[in-house]
């Protein structure tokens, strides 16, 4: 048997590893864990996305921007709230093809990086 292609959580943007036990049902898979289809796609996540596209399309080209800078724009002093809300976006955007993650300078994926990660247009 192939093992059918991978996908994305459409919460996180992690890749989702596929399991047995979704064999007759993979199509229908569209998160990684409990966590994230309880938590959904939330109304911030959505601005989210928009800030790290606004802040991306004010910078220079080639510039980087780190999550927490979409997640201040969003959500001001509370920006931590939503730290790893603003880095589940990135994600969210770079299985779109519209941005890059990277860290040091590198093209990273950002489903398996660890640490501090910085987001660049495409
Ligand atoms: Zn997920």
């Amino acid at each position: 048997m192939t093992t059918p292609p991978e996908k994305d959580c459409v919460v996180c943007g992690r890749t989702i590893t596929w399991r047995k036990k979704w064999a007759r049902s993979w199509d229908e898979v569209r998160y990684c864990s409990d966590a994230c289809r309880k938590r959904g796609i939330q109304p911030v996540d959505q601005e989210l996305e928009t800030a790290i596209m606004n802040l991306l399309a004010q910078r220079p080209r080639n510039a980087t921007i780190y999550p927490d800078d979409a997640a201040q724009l969003v959500c001001g002093e509370d920006w931590e709230r939503v730290s790893e809300p603003a880095r589940a976006a990135a994600r969210r955007l770079c299985v779109e093809g519209r941005v890059v993650i990277t860290q040091e300078g590198r093209r990273v994926d950002p489903s398996t990086a660890k640490g501090p990660f910085r987001i660049g247009l495409t």
